[in-house]
């Protein structure tokens, strides 16, 4: 098969279903009301389909409203990087 024929089967983001990773990767965008169409429509379609992505969702609701409004200088800075670290590899996995 010739490379130009592979590509030309495989669909582009914009048309496959969104997949865990891309929503996880949405997520944060959606929680600020940063999504447009038709990506908006892509990620709620998951949402409905996926209750791990559902729960997920919740969970970084929940963590928002409890850490959000945290004062970061009332962090003490071993605190501070921990949380930066967890919420790097977060977005990472
Ligand atoms: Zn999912």
């Amino acid at each position: 098969m010739r490379l130009v024929t592979l590509l030309r089967r495989t669909p582009s983001r914009r048309r496959r279903a969104l997949v865990c990773r891309d929503a996880a990767e949405l997520m944060t965008e959606y929680l600020e009301g940063a999504l447009a169409e038709p990506e908006l429509r892509r990620f709620e379609g998951h949402l409905a389909r996926c209750r791990a992505c559902t729960a997920h969702l919740d969970q970084m609701r929940t963590t928002i409203a409890t850490l959000g409004h945290l004062e970061v200088s009332l962090l003490p800075d071993a605190v501070l990087d921990e949380l930066v670290g967890l919420y790097r590899r977060f977005r990472r996995d």
